[in-house]
């Protein structure tokens, strides 16, 4: 057993990278590019950890590296590196009432496992519990264009591979229905599909009207039909839905995913290892919906390689992901 190694420093490197495919939902268009961050934390060991700010609104990662320097970088240096219980609550009592910040704390806790699982050579989803699974489903999103254009970029993912398809819709309902219907004809009905509106319908009543028209059209997963906040309008719709309903906007951290418990909001939980906080946080997530029997998927960013990494270990060690929804992972980064 190696003894505890001490954090010595912890740098926050701003990236900046070209958007391979315009990124256009309901949420809006982030624009040719956008910053994540890539964190380092060096120890008394000689040992380096790696974490990845992922970020794609907001700014991006930049204001975040910002918050790494400032707020949890002081909190953090000279205590174990081991003992990353202890160093999210100090991360926690740097950065209070924000999950904004949850991203920045991430990428630390990311880099924190990535030390401890090289000091005692093991892979990270060891010291998430050890592995559940071998494989994990991907899913592709299709963002909003002309219905030609998403049809298009269905038939490519699905030659491409991909057994889940994941519609963005949310900014027109004709066109919602229209492009799916297109999408649906055009993939076949064995490839998994799946909708998300990004908050973009304007009610209950509309989305609902949507969903309707959607399930014969065999849709696994409605995704966010409305605000982050609209929690209670969420059970609504969940209890009047031919469809089951994904809460993803509504769900960063463990605090989020105890409302949508408890209001009966969601059948599904799209989580992140960013806006969850980092991956004890996202496992924390995992295990609450699997004792109130709601399953859940891994959301995407998307991230860079670092930040996928850690959603790979994730997947491999979470407790009971959807495999009867959606498939358990929907990480596809279109950056490059
Ligand atoms: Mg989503």
């Amino acid at each position: 057993m190696p003894k505890a190694m001490q954090i010595t420093g912890i740098e926050a490197i701003p990236v900046r990278l070209r958007l391979a495919q315009k990124m256009v939902t309901a949420l809006g268009d982030p624009g040719d590019s956008v910053t994540f961050g890539i964190v380092k934390v060096s120890t008394d060991a000689g040992i380096t950890g790696i974490g990845e700010i992922s970020m794609f609104w907001n700014g991006g990662g930049a204001p975040l590296c910002e918050t790494v320097r400032d707020l949890l970088r002081p909190a953090l240096i000279g205590s174990s590196a081991f003992d990353i219980s202890a160093a999210i609550a100090r991360m926690d009592q740097a950065v209070q009432f924000s999950v904004a910040a949850n991203p920045a704390k991430a990428a630390v806790e990311m880099a924190l496992h990535d030390i401890v699982g090289k000091a005692l050579d093991v892979p990270v989803y060891v010291l998430l519990g050890g592995r559940r699974r071998d494989r994990a489903l991907l899913s592709k999103s299709i963002m909003v264009e002309s219905i030609e254009g998403m049809v298009a970029q269905a038939r490519e993912f699905v030659a491409q591979g991909y057994k889940g398809i994941k519609v963005k819709v949310g900014i027109d309902p004709v066109d919602d229905v229209a492009a799916v219907t297109a999408i649906r004809h055009a993939i076949g009905p064995h490839i998994v599909l799946r909708v998300d509106a990004n908050m973009g319908w304007r009610s209950a009543k509309e989305a609902l009207a949507v969903i309707d028209q959607l399930a014969p059209l065999g849709v696994r997963a409605v995704e966010q039909p409305l605000a982050r906040e609209a929690i209670e309008e969420h059970a609504y719709i969940r209890a009047r839905s031919p469809l089951p309903i994904m809460v993803d906007e509504s769900l960063w951290g463990p605090d989020d995913a105890h409302r949508v418990i408890q209001a009966k909001a969601a059948d599904l939980l799209s989580v992140y290892v960013s806006e969850a906080g980092g991956l004890r946080n996202a496992m924390r997530i995992f295990e609450m919906a699997e004792t109130a029997g709601l399953r859940c998927v891994i959301g995407s960013m998307p991230e860079l390689g670092v930040g996928i990494a850690a959603c790979a270990h994730l997947a491999v060690a979470a407790p009971i992901c959807s495999s009867r929804w959606t498939g358990p992972m929907s990480c596809a980064s279109p950056i490059r």
